[in-house]
């Protein structure tokens, strides 16, 4: 694993995702190292020759460069998601604080602030969140199972630690969500993901696998080493637009049933 310290000029960047202003990615890179994951495209603009999940960029500097920032605008406020194109709260942020910094910056500046994240590490950041009041997290939930977070988000806590940390941060006013991103066919039962977090949550939403994101050659060497029985129905239900259309409709079914407010299921 490389880790890489940068200096950032900003790290409030412009946002063309609906319902977000702005964006703050204090690293670059995510050892979480999903198989699927849609941000690693980021890798050509880095410079890096190790593949993404093999090394992280530290915005050292990211608080700073994030107040410099706040004082020139003249404008405050306006919506943030954090943790576009990295996982915040990936293991290196327990030891580096910098999200939590992030967070203290952003404190009294008027912003609505989303984190979307697969880390219970958001839990050290209650107080921060709470006293930020418009602070919502997005916590990702693809399966409940270990053995396939195990295979296809290595790097990541175990579904049951996130969902420990939606108990907690619920239990603590914080707004939480569920994405179920992206759902992994044969893999993701939708309906122990509305079961588990039916009482957790204020939304959630769920998201078709992406096929131009995913990194085929390390997912399937994934697929044909820990699940090689369902690696042919996985690859035939993903590519199945009726399969994607029934996912989407069972998706909304179960909003209704677990009266669970649906943030809509995106289809790439
Ligand atoms: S946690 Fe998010 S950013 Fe990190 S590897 Fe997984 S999908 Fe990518």
């Amino acid at each position: 694993m490389l880790i890489r310290e940068i200096q950032a000029k900003s790290v409030l960047t412009k946002s063309n995702i609906p319902g977000a202003d702005f964006c703050i990615n204090p690293y670059v890179g995510c050892t979480h190292a999903c198989k699927y994951c849609y941000a690693r495209f980021m890798t050509k603009y880095t410079g890096h020759d190790e593949p993404w999940g093999e090394f992280v960029d530290v915005k050292v500097n990211a608080a700073e460069a994030l107040r410099r920032q706040l004082e020139r605008r003249r404008k405050k406020g306006g919506s943030v998601l954090i943790g576009t194109v990295t996982d915040a709260y990936q293991p290196l942020e327990r030891e580096l604080g910098l999200t939590r910094a992030v967070l203290e910056a952003l404190s009294g500046e008027g912003f609505d602030v989303s984190i979307l994240t697969k880390s219970d590490l958001v839990v050290r950041d209650v107080e921060t969140l709470r006293e930020l009041g418009n602070c919502a997290v997005e916590m990702t939930i693809t399966s409940l199972d270990d053995d396939v977070r195990a295979a296809f988000e290595p790097g990541a806590p175990s579904p049951a630690r996130r969902l420990a940390a939606l108990r907690v941060l619920h239990d603590n006013g914080v707004r939480t969500s569920v994405s179920v991103g992206p759902v992994l066919p044969g893999f993701t039962d939708l309906r122990e993901v509305f079961e588990a977090v039916k009482n957790l949550v204020g939304g959630i939403r769920g998201e078709s696998l992406n096929v131009r994101a995913v990194d085929w050659p390390r997912f399937e060497a994934a697929l044909r080493r820990d699940f090689p029985e369902r690696a042919a129905a996985f690859r035939k239900a993903v590519a199945s637009a009726a399969y994607w259309d029934e996912v989407a409709a069972t998706f909304e079914d179960l909003c209704a049933a677990y009266d669970v407010p649906s943030q809509g299921f995106c289809l790439h």
